[in-house]
């Protein structure tokens, strides 16, 4: 009886996943750089302007972006593999765009763990490991868990900083059948960035492409300088965002050692390695005449900076979990 109940604990807490633990002086940035929001922007079927006017656009704004390509609709992989080599993310749209709530399991088995090793091939470099379900519709969701870390639905709302459903990511159509005008899509932002939340944008046709609810690059030019102008939106790729979030929950941080030159630290966050690598953004109350403090993580000197916040001196960096000790030196 003692055992069972030992068991049904373990259960729980393995279900509600580890808290984010912190020592008293530290913080960890809600979005990358403390952006006040997430933006990702995601295309789905592959229509022949994301690549030619889409993906152009974005990457002269500096944005990178998710593309969910349906595999059996790939004409040339190239285009793909161009766009993986820019930073765009490849995700999962499955091999042939069926209802997953209507095929049988080794149907879904397929058409997921075939869709990812093709991506996988063909592309040569990075992992496929985010879903975006055809239609919306998610089907079994254990065949889900077993090839993807996440997976993105259309149920039109901004996600909060705290979301925990990890297959359940929301996002917002665009297009006629959808959000349409620059100030739509502006406002949806303006809303991300109140909450502090994350906002995925999920677009199909762009401009006369024959795609799927078309919007036009115009549309998104104006909308991209506005994001771009204020200066405060954190656009990523979505599998990049929800490692952020993920290891952002779960990190822990410990203080090995701190005297009046220097503080050493680990972060951790129990995640694997190869699917969660992305660098967080940590700031840490330092004494303030460490003007010229700097900061290493295992031995490399990282990208930081000091600000003096209400008469107190901080320094913001950023550091990869389980990625080596992490020492700030005065
Ligand atoms: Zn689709």
């Amino acid at each position: 009886m003692k055992r069972i109940k030992i068991l049904i604990a373990i259960g729980v807490f393995t279900m509600a996943g580890k808290a984010q633990s912190l020592p008293t002086g530290y913080e960890i940035a809600t979005w990358y750089g403390f952006s006040k929001a997430a933006v990702s922007y995601t295309f789905d079927d592959n229509t022949p302007k994301q690549f030619t006017v889409a993906l152009p656009l974005f990457e002269q704004f500096g944005y990178r972006t998710t593309l969910y390509p349906v595999t059996n609709w790939v004409t040339d992989w190239e285009q793909l593999k161009k766009a993986s080599a820019m930073g765009h993310e490849i995700g999962c749209h499955s091999q042939s765009h069926p209802n997953l709530g209507s095929i049988d399991t080794a149907a879904q088995e397929r058409e997921l763990s075939g869709s990812k090793a093709t991506i996988e091939s063909q592309i040569g470099s990075g992992k496929c490991t985010t879903i975006a379900y055809p239609y919306c519709i998610t089907g079994q969701m254990d065949i889900t868990q077993r090839h993807f870390v996440a997976g993105r639905i259309c149920s039109g709302q901004i996600n909060a900083p705290t979301h925990a459903e990890d297959y359940l990511i929301s996002s917002i159509s665009l297009g006629d059948q959808g959000l349409n005008t620059p100030e739509a899509l502006n406002q949806k932002c303006d809303e991300a960035a109140t909450m502090n939340g994350w906002c995925v944008f999920l677009l199909h046709g762009i401009d006369d492409d024959g795609g799927y609810s078309p919007i036009t690059s115009p549309t998104l030019t104006s909308h991209l300088t506005r994001i771009r102008e204020q200066g405060h939106f954190w656009v990523a790729p979505f599998g990049q965002v929800f490692q952020y979030l993920k290891q952002r929950q779960n990190a822990i941080i410990t203080e090995t050692s701190s005297n009046k030159q220097r503080i050493e630290l680990t972060l951790t966050d129990g995640l694997d390695n190869t699917l969660f690598n992305q660098p967080l953004t940590i700031t840490k109350a330092i004494p303030n005449n460490w003007k010229k403090a700097s900061v290493t993580q295992n031995g490399q000197n990282v990208t930081y900076k000091t600000h003096v916040n209400n008469g107190q001196r901080y320094v913001v960096f950023d550091a990869v979990p389980d990625a080596g000790g992490i020492v700030i030196k005065k």
